[in-house]
């Protein structure tokens, strides 16, 4: 097989959602399983809806996804030249011919067809009548007088369509432009493309794409489109269903490792395989075992997905990548000493980045600034608890060296020593320590504050439960 070329060709109106980061990733992987080439296409020629900033947009979130593309990126609005001179060689074969309809003319055929029960098409009043170029003149495509245009989908299987579906569509404008299909064609060819992978939204395209590359003589590549994602609710996907852009994930600390694994196995499948490394991604996944029917996103696995992940990968890659969240959330910049062991302590607790640096509030206070919980403070700062804590701070005080083993230690034998139960003892100390019942365990918070911290804030909680 000839090496296998992908693309994704996004058009630049908005920032990389969902549905075309799935796109990207299905043609991207297919690319690297084959040790093939990926390319980039930006679809820029909307001008009035494509923005520079869309594209530096749809660029970040793709190497923020770790998406990354072969070659020059291809922008269509710089090609006008080059379309057009494919629609010249249409011109010189036969294959297409010029039409001084005007918009009304076919806006009446259209209607007359309907009228007859028949699909509203332009009716071929120009096909064989000669035309050279002119004011106001398009350029159509001839289509064959009859037959069905045939494609294997990758995803759904054999497509046919009957000619006598189609009529002979515009390739050039009036206005000199070449028409999207044309341009698409023209550039999936000169890009060199073997495999298409993109959304259903495009299958009425494919005939038409088809056709263009037959009367061109060139070689078809094979497509496949998938299915839209869809809402829990089978609706189209949109923010109500806690969709968001690919940016605002970045923004809100989900691990892009979490995201392509999640929108992979979106309408794609091994075995029951949930949870996939990027290599192993690339190795399953051969542009098979795509799903016919629409998937439907779940936030919720999305988040179960990501903490996987964040447990899972190596300590210092999740310091380095939680450190800017620290900042971004007025911690100040830590150092890797004292990101570690907060990263141990919480990244099993914390769905996303910016959730595992929020984790981290309590142990970054001074004593004095520490809320306490109201529900849990009335609770177990009680009077009982101060005699507990007052005696801990003896102990603690003189805990050496004041690491998590010897902390152990010291609150064992406390407990032990006076037939106390672990649960009278645990929860003002971990109120004193956290503000609420939450955290990690009591040992490593302890060696993570430090001696005199420790102390501090237990003196403070005594004094609470003092008051009662
Ligand atoms: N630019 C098109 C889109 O954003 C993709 C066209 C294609 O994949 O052929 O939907
Ligand atoms: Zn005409």
């Amino acid at each position: 097989m000839a090496s296998v070329v992908t693309r994704f060709a996004p058009s630049p109106t908005g920032h990389l959602h969902l549905g075309g980061a799935r796109t990207a990733i299905f043609n991207w992987l297919l690319a690297r399983h084959f040790g093939g080439t990926f390319r980039l296409r930006i679809e820029d020629t909307d001008l009035l809806r494509s923005k520079q900033e869309y594209t530096d947009s749809i660029l970040a979130s793709m190497r923020w996804l770790g998406l990354d593309w072969d070659g020059e990126i291809v922008y269509q609005t710089t090609r006008t030249e080059l379309y057009n001179s494919y629609v010249e060689k249409l011109l010189a074969s036969g294959n297409a011919y010029y039409c001084s309809c005007t918009s009304e003319e076919v806006e009446a055929m259209r209607q007359k067809a309907k009228a007859q029960g028949l699909k509203p098409r332009y009716d071929g009043h120009c096909r064989n009548l000669g035309l050279g170029p002119g004011d106001g003149r398009c350029v159509r495509l001839r289509l064959p007088d009859s037959g069905r245009v045939v494609f294997d989908d990758l995803v759904k299987g054999s497509i046919a369509v009957d000619v006598k579906e189609l009529d002979d569509m515009v390739i050039r404008r009036a206005d000199g432009m070449p028409t999207y299909n044309m341009a698409v064609v023209v550039d999936d060819h000169e890009m060199g493309l073997t495999h298409i992978i993109r959304g259903d939204d495009h299958v009425s395209n494919t005939p038409k794409q088809i056709l263009l590359y037959q009367a061109l003589g060139l070689p078809v590549p094979r497509f496949g489109h998938v299915p839209m994602i869809l809402g829990k609710d089978k609706q189209k996907l949109s923010k109500r269903h806690g969709a968001k852009a690919v940016i605002e994930y970045e923004k809100d600390g989900l691990l892009p490792e979490a995201l392509v694994n999640y929108l992979a196995r979106l309408g794609w499948s091994h075995g029951d395989q949930e949870l996939f490394s990027r290599d192993e991604l690339i190795r399953f996944f051969d542009g098979t075992n795509l799903n016919p029917s629409a998937a439907c996103f779940d936030d919720v696995k999305l988040a179960w997905c990501n903490a996987h992940t964040m447990r899972e990968m190596p300590l210092s890659e999740l310091v380095a990548k939680v450190r800017p969240f620290v900042s971004t959330l007025g911690f100040g910049t830590l150092e890797s000493e004292r990101l570690e062991p907060l990263c141990v302590m919480f990244r099993e607790r914390a769905s996303d980045l910016l959730g595992l640096a929020e984790s981290f509030r309590p142990l970054l206070l001074n004593a004095t600034a520490l809320e306490y919980a109201e529900k849990d403070a009335r609770k177990h700062f009680v009077p009982a608890a101060a005699v507990h804590l007052k005696v801990l701070e003896g102990l603690f005080a003189s805990c050496e060296p004041f690491d998590a083993e010897h902390i152990d230690a010291v609150l064992n034998a406390y407990v032990a020593d006076n037939g106390l139960r672990f649960k009278e003892v645990a929860p003002p100390l971990r109120t004193a320590l956290m503000g609420f019942m939450g955290g990690s365990h009591l040992n490593e918070i302890m060696a993570f504050l430090g001696k005199e911290e420790t102390v501090q804030r237990l003196a403070r909680a005594r004094a609470f439960c003092e008051k009662g």
